[in-house]
């Protein structure tokens, strides 16, 4: 079943071309991976996805919803951790995690057994007193996934959530994903193949904001491996 569908998907920034009428669905349930280089146009795919951006030309619809024209609805399928998350240094974790649940109506009782939820899924529960300033950069990306994963939507998409962090911050969240994978359909940019290959199960390719190619990771290994060599940079 399509969770999500983009069709002929076209952003400029003034004359820049960004996202080059680019096509895709993904899969209710898979692991859907974006890989390319700096600037392929992930960051603003993903912007146009959960509504942050509007598109110059195209439509996305998120579980039937277009996010252009009805985006209440479809942002409500929607979890989101953009590459430059917003920072509240001077609140601590709970609190953070409280206003975040605020933003999407989230309150009362059912707000408490959320962010309880939450924090044992990311495992913040020894950090929630700790005042988020002075968290490490992987317990700081663990709060970004928290609140993501709040309101439990369909759909949870990540920018890059592992770039900044320390190899064993990187398989801590790599284990994350693939625990939130079990209950969500997940969508992660990087620029790194071996990371992309190593959680996702299905993976677009693209670059200069066109899509270069879309298939499972075995798929494209046997096409890259027929071909000799390719260049995605
Ligand atoms: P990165 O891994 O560096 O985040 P990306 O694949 O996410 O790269 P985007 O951030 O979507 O790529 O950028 C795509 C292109 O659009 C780049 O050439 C970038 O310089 C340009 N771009 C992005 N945002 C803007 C903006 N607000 N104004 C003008 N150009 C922009």
């Amino acid at each position: 079943m399509k969770v999500i569908e983009v069709k002929h998907l076209t952003k400029r920034y003034g004359k820049h071309l960004a996202v080059d009428d680019l096509s895709f669905t993904v899969e209710k349930g898979q692991i859907y991976g974006f890989l390319g280089p700096n600037g392929a146009g992930k960051s603003t795919t993903m912007n146009i996805m959960t509504g942050y951006l509007g598109a110059t030309k195209g439509e996305v619809l998120i579980d039937g919803h277009d996010i252009l024209k009805e985006p209440e609805q479809a942002k409500k399928c929607i979890g989101y951790l953009p590459e430059q998350p917003p920072v509240y240094p001077d609140m601590t974790v709970e609190e953070y995690l409280k206003f975040a649940a605020g933003l999407k109506q989230i309150s009362g009782e059912e707000r408490e057994i959320q962010i309880e939820k939450v924090m044992g899924l990311t495992k913040l529960g020894e950090v929630r007193n700790r005042l988020i300033a002075n968290l490490s950069k992987g317990y700081k990306q663990r709060v970004g996934l928290a609140q993501a994963v709040l309101g439990f939507p369909e759909i949870i998409i990540l920018d890059e959530p592992t770039v900044g962090l320390d190899p064993k911050q990187i398989i801590e969240i790599r284990e994350l994903i693939r625990r939130l994978a079990k209950e969500h359909t997940v969508i992660l940019s990087s620029h790194i193949l071996a990371e992309i290959r190593e959680v996702c199960d299905y993976i677009l390719i693209i670059a200069k904001g066109k899509l270069v190619a879309s298939d499972t990771p075995e798929n494209l290994e046997n096409a890259m491996s027929g071909a000799g060599h390719v260049e995605i940079e």
